[in-house]
Order: C-alpha cells, then sequence, then structure tokens
C-alpha cells in the first residue's frame, strides 16, 4: 500500500474571505455573503489539494478564525465580554475570554462545513478539533476551579460535536493539541485521558497533532530556548502510545526532533510533517523524501503518513501552493524508491 499525503489543517484563506497570510484574521463579509464565501474558499482548498496530489483531503480550516475560539465561542458558560490577561503556554499573554459557568454545547459547530466538505470529494476526509488541554489553556477559569475538570467539561463538547461530524462523512478526526508540548505533569496526570475521552466511541480513525506552534515571533523565539535537541516529545510518546488515539502528527522537517523518538510509537500511525510551516523557502520533492525515508527507520512504512509540521495559514498562497505540491511529489518520490 502506498504511503499517503495529508495537511495537518490550516490553508491561507483567499484574500476576499479574510486577510492572507495572517493568523486570526477578522472576516470580510457577514451573514449569508460570508457563509457562502466561506464554501467557495473551502471548495478552492479542496481543489488545490486535489490539484496537488494530497490523498487525506481537510478543509483547510477556511471557516475558522481562530482554531480554538471559533469552536469556543459556539458554547455557553463562557463570557466573551469581559476578557482577561492570561498566559498562553507559557510563551505570551493574550487576551482570553473567561469560563463563568458550567459549559454546554449550545449547537454543533462545523457539521455543515463537513457535509458540504464531503460533497467535493470522494477521497479519504480529515477534520480537525481543537483538543481538550488546548482548548482549557486559552480560557481564564472562574468556574471549574480545576484544569481537569474542565478539560473534561471540553471532553464530553467535543466528543459530540466529533460523532455528529464522523456522520456527516468524515473519516478522521484529528485532536490539535500543541499544549502537549508544554504541560508534560498534565499530560501524564489526565490530557491523555481527557483526549481519549474527545475520542471515545467514534467508528472513525481518530489522530492527534502535537507541533511546535505555528511560525510566529513567540513561538520561534521559544523553540530557540529549548536547545539542540528537543526531547519535549518523549515525555509525552510513552502515554499516546498506550492510548486508544489511532494517528499520531508529528513536526519533523527543520526542527531539532530527534527522529528516533518516533520509535517509542511503533505500531501507531504517524503523520510525519515533512514540510516546514515557518519558512517561505519551498521544499523539494527531495526534502520531503529525505525526512520520510529517515522516519521509516522507526515507523513501518504501512503506518506512515507524509504531512506538515502544522498549519499553513500564516503563509502566502502561492508559497502554501508550492508546499502542498512538494509534499506530494516527495511521497510519490518515495513511493517509487520503496516500489509501492
Ligand atoms: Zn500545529
Amino acid at each position: 500500500m502506498k504511503i499517503k499525503s495529508a495537511i495537518a489543517g490550516s490553508l491561507p484563506k483567499p484574500h476576499w474571505l479574510a486577510e492572507s497570510a495572517q493568523l486570526w484574521a477578522p472576516w470580510r463579509l457577514e451573514g449569508e455573503e460570508l457563509r457562502e464565501a466561506k464554501n467557495d474558499a473551502m471548495t478552492i482548498a479542496v481543489a488545490n489539494q486535489l490539484r496537488a496530489g494530497i490523498d487525506v483531503i481537510g478543509d483547510g480550516e477556511q471557516s475558522r478564525q481562530h482554531f480554538v475560539t471559533t469552536f469556543v465561542e459556539n458554547q455557553s458558560g463562557i463570557d466573551f465580554k469581559n476578557k482577561k490577561t492570561m498566559r498562553i503556554r507559557d510563551r505570551y499573554d493574550a487576551l482570553v475570554p473567561v469560563v463563568v459557568d458550567q459549559i454546554h454545547r449550545e449547537r454543533s459547530v462545523f457539521v455543515e462545513d463537513a457535509k458540504f466538505l464531503r460533497t467535493l470529494t470522494d477521497k479519504t476526509l480529515k477534520f480537525t478539533l481543537p483538543g481538550p488541554m488546548t482548548i482549557i489553556d486559552t480560557l481564564f477559569d472562574q468556574h471549574y476551579g480545576s484544569r481537569e475538570q474542565l478539560a473534561f467539561a471540553f471532553a464530553e463538547i467535543l466528543n459530540e460535536e466529533a460523532k455528529e461530524l464522523v456522520a456527516a462523512g468524515i473519516d478522521i478526526i484529528q485532536f490539535d493539541e500543541p499544549a502537549f508540548n508544554v504541560f508534560f505533569d498534565d499530560v501524564r496526570n489526565w490530557g491523555v485521558a481527557a483526549l481519549e475521552r474527545a475520542a471515545s466511541g467514534l467508528s472513525s480513525k481518530t489522530a492527534v497533532h502535537i507541533c511546535y506552534g505555528y511560525g510566529i515571533e513567540a513561538n520561534i523565539k521559544w523553540k530557540n530556548t529549548l536547545g539542540d535537541e528537543w526531547r519535549q516529545y518523549e515525555n509525552i510518546f510513552p502515554m499516546l502510545a498506550q492510548s486508544s488515539i489511532d494517528q499520531i502528527s508529528l513536526e519533523c522537517q527543520n526542527s531539532k526532533v530527534p527522529m528516533e523518538l518516533v520509535e517509542i510509537l511503533r505500531g501507531k500511525q504517524i503523520m510525519i510533517g515533512a514540510i516546514d510551516v515557518a519558512s517561505n523557502t519551498v521544499e523539494s520533492a527531495e526534502d520531503v523524501a529525505k525526512v520520510l525515508r529517515e522516519a521509516l527507520a522507526y515507523v513501518d512504512a504501512e503506518n506512515l503518513l507524509a504531512c506538515t509540521n502544522c498549519g499553513m495559514v500564516p503563509l502566502a498562497r502561492d508559497v502554501a501552493n508550492g508546499k502542498l505540491q512538494a509534499l506530494a511529489a516527495g511521497t510519490a518520490l518515495l513511493n517509487n524508491e520503496l516500489g509501492l
């Protein structure tokens, strides 16, 4: 069976939907115009993936302004008007919404997007949701008084949402948990359990994406403090290896993660990040194949997926399209080499 390619999640938005190449850019339209424009943007995002030759298709996260906030603002129990300042992942301060009451799911957030996505292609579809630990890391809690309890409250809601997405035809549900790379004790004590709760009972494949963040300044500064070898994954892989999660998405291109750490996850499906999303340089097919080849020492070919390090929303559209093509071409190169 051939090695397949997939993107981690986001792609840049067209400038008529929101300012391009910018994180968290506000919408340029509203109401029915916005709804229609989001669907048009999703159609383009899917077409670009298909044209490049990507195998596992996503919506490019065209309908969300922020990968956490857009999900959270559709739940009750949270005050978005009186925000408070909080330190995010120990790296930068941000004004965040406040949890003021029990959290309930008001409505499905992405199910209409998933239904529309399903009409665009017959290929395997992946849909991304923020993970419980990463969600609570961007909220100021005034009600639960326990990070664990708040995370499990979100895990319940995420599970309801995920079940609706699967019913709409999604094949892989991915939870984004960059916070796993920071709060190792929490991951051990309840983080993986909360993730498994969010993923429980799903008839789809389940995945978790753990990266070192978008290529924004605060993250680049943080990476510079991590030394010559990034061994953060070593703290969390043993728990993930024993978890019920099927696929794990990692940052490997231009990262200082020692590839041998992937061995800890032997038996899991691994999405190896072979595209650097913090650089405007478009990789060659050989750059992509090189990282995948290195990974093959620690993951069986049938469990290897080629992926991007993280989302590509901060990139210019032509750069992102170039990287999509490099990802697919590098994967094809390796498949040829292996005679797959
Ligand atoms: Zn990421």
